[in-house]
């Protein structure tokens, strides 16, 4: 279980993006977070992981041992396989080489990948490393998944199929948080936070 209490966020130098958020996400949901460009999806998601601290309120994580994460920008070593990608973060934390493959092919397998899984990542196309990077955050089977912009290199029936599949992590007791801007994304999720709601009042839709 992820909730926040009453959390508020701002960075130096900026205005507040939310206030007053109070959300509790349990096992098996899928939660889209919704709203304009720079209203803090991105940051939302880093305080949810533990990783910024926020500027008000605290954050309360329960049965959370492991958190996956897709970046909005997909990155990597441009000399290394796609499947190096997905074995690394396994070998981090102690798995042979020979266990971890098969476990990374299977995630890509899951982003319909395993084609790929020889190719340099600076020959992947753009869409191609936004999958891999959903197969790297889902590799070490997370307790909480953020995924930041899954969608934006991807055509509709990608996009179909990656919420699919997340739906199916969740089925399997995943938390699943997806920032984003594409209507098909949210829809296919549970839940949708939008945060243009917990904006400063009279900012909201400004
Ligand atoms: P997008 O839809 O474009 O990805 P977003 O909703 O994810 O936007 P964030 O990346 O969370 O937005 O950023 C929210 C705001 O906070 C932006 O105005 C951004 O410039 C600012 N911001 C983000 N990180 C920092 C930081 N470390 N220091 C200062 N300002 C920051
Ligand atoms: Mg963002």
């Amino acid at each position: 279980v992820v909730a926040t209490h009453d959390v508020a966020h701002r960075f130096p130098g900026t205005d507040v993006l939310f206030e007053h958020l109070n959300i509790t996400v349990r096992p098996g949901e899928t939660v889209a977070v919704c709203g304009p460009s720079g209203c803090g999806k991105s940051t939302l998601l880093s305080i949810l992981a533990g990783w910024e601290k926020p500027w008000h309120g605290t954050v309360e994580r329960h049965g959370i041992g492991r958190i996956g994460w897709a970046f909005q920008n997909p990155y990597g070593v441009p000399e290394r396989t796609a499947l190096d990608h997905v074995v690394f973060p396994l070998l981090a934390k102690g798995m042979t080489r020979r266990a971890a493959e098969p476990q990374a092919m299977e995630a890509l397998g899951l982003f319909d990948l395993e084609y790929a899984a020889g190719r340099r990542f600076a020959d992947l196309s753009g869409g191609e490393a936004q999958r891999l990077m959903l197969a790297r955050a889902v590799c070490a089977r997370p307790d909480l998944l953020l995924v930041d912009e899954p969608t934006a290199q991807l055509d509709t029936r990608t996009v179909h199929s990656v919420s699919h599949v997340l739906g199916h992590l969740a089925g399997q007791g995943m938390i699943v948080m997806v920032a984003t801007h594409d209507p098909d994304t949210r829809d296919a999720c549970r839940r949708v936070i939008d945060l243009a709601e917990y904006a400063p009042r009279g900012e909201a839709n400004a």
